[in-house]
């Protein structure tokens, strides 16, 4: 008999806290709240507390926990900050993301994503979350300045647009590299500089469009 699903989430977050280090309470009380098995596909359920990325369509993947929780442990999001996440995907991350801050914006260039992102968040009742299809590289001119800036998928470079857009103190997460392998790069924006910090290897899908890779390069 497997374990059901609140003891695999508990199990998880333990995980996170004792073998990834992660010590943010915040950050692993978020991921002990998202159901994480609605955001995957039904035949990938049983994996769903496991910490790797899986299939959702499109060519596309929901982050491992650990590259999640990393992530926003790195970006310190305060309760009530406002967030523009680069990658809906399944939602999964956003919901996590809602959690922390007062509102999350977020934004995915596949419409099919976008859709189902939306749908699941609506039916676990969040509010606090709106995502829209378009090109992140851009950012998302019309609700900036953000606190918070998290890109979810692989940039070749950090866009200019993204570091525009932070407030100062503002944070930008984004891992910076090529297709294979990329680095966690943490920018902080100061009065007249950006702080930047290199957090350890990660594994994204591409982010395509303007300030990103041309159309057409594929993750596998
Ligand atoms: N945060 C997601 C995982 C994201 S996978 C989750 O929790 O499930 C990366 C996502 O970034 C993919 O869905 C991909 O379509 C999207 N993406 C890639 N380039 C983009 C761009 N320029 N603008 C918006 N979304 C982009």
């Amino acid at each position: 008999m497997s374990a059901g699903v609140p003891m695999r989430r508990r199990l998880l977050v333990e995980y996170l806290r004792a073998t990834v280090g992660v010590r943010d309470e915040r950050v692993l009380d978020a991921i002990a709240a998202v159901p994480r098995e609605v955001f995957v596909p039904p035949s990938l359920f049983p994996q769903a507390y496991e910490d790797y990325p899986l299939e959702i369509g499109d060519g596309q993947t929901i982050s491992q926990p650990s590259v999640v929780a990393r992530m926003l442990e790195l970006a310190a999001v305060g309760e009530r900050e406002r967030v523009l996440e680069i990658g809906a995907g399944s939602g999964y991350q956003a919901a996590v993301l809602a959690r922390l801050a007062r509102f999350v914006f977020s934004v995915e260039r596949l419409p099919r994503l976008a859709e189902g992102a939306r749908t699941r968040l609506a039916q676990l009742g969040f509010r606090n979350v709106s995502i829209q299809v378009m090109d992140g590289t851009l950012g998302w001119r019309a609700q900036a300045p953000f606190d918070v800036i998290i890109v979810a998928a692989a940039a070749p470079a950090i866009p200019q647009a993204l570091k525009e857009q932070l407030v100062e103190g503002g944070r930008l997460v984004i891992p910076v590299g090529d297709l294979r392998r990329q680095e966690l790069h943490l920018l902080v924006r100061r009065s007249e500089y950006f702080e930047q910090s290199v957090h350890g290897p990660v594994t994204f899908v591409p982010l395509v469009g303007k300030a990103g890779y041309p159309n057409g390069v594929s993750s596998s």
